[in-house]
């Protein structure tokens, strides 16, 4: 099989509960793989570093666009996020499905590189769920949590941009949906 078919891209605004839909179809199917982006957002409470993104300074992940380490990325609410090359080549050349959770930029550019990649869209199942879930998490302050609405707003309008759309209602059937949409790509 063409190693791009390893790829698989997933965006969705924030509070679409993207990563909570990858986070299940894992669980179901322990043998996809998840990339681990680098950013230079401050880490959560809760986050570790190394496992839900590698955490670096703005002067580090530069330095690492110019060797040339980093895939794809992208400015997102004032900050870089970016996949490592060393979280993808290797990997789907083995013939292990990785999935990218990233925002649409980054989606696209992806994309360009490897047409072959199935691209799929988290829709939330309205803008309302979107906001109760962004401000449900309280990770974020008010100024963010507007910064984010902003941009979701725009996000979905890049839909429309990638090989499948799915509506996250039902967590458990929407991570099914996902994992059945890369099997029937794959088979293509
Ligand atoms: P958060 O701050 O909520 O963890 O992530 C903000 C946005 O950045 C989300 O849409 C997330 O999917 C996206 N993101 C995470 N990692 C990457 C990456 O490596 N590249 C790009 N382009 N976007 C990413």
């Amino acid at each position: 099989m063409n190693k791009e078919k390893h790829l698989v891209v997933i965006s969705g605004p924030s509070g679409s509960g993207k990563d909570t839909v990858v986070k299940r179809l894992m669980e179901l199917h322990p043998e996809v793989e998840l990339s681990i982006s680098a950013t230079t957002r401050e880490i959560r409470p809760g986050e570790k570093d190394g496992v839900n993104y590698v955490f670096l300074s703005r002067e580090e992940f530069e330095r690492r666009i110019k060797a040339d380490e980093i895939l794809e990325y992208a400015e997102y609410c004032g900050n870089y996020y970016g996949t490592p090359k060393s979280e993808v080549d290797k990997r789907i050349e083995n013939g292990i499905t990785v999935i990218l959770v990233i925002e649409v930029v980054g989606a696209g550019n992806v994309k360009r590189i490897y047409p072959d990649a199935t691209t799929i869209f988290v829709r939330p199942p309205s803008y309302s769920e979107l906001e109760d879930r962004l401000r449900g998490r309280g990770t974020e302050s008010e100024e963010e949590i507007q910064k984010r609405l902003a941009r979701a707003v725009e996000e979905m309008e890049y839909a429309v941009d990638y090989d499948e759309v799915v509506i996250n209602d039902k967590i458990d059937d929407c991570a099914k949906e996902i994992y059945e949409l890369i099997q029937k790509h794959q088979q293509d």
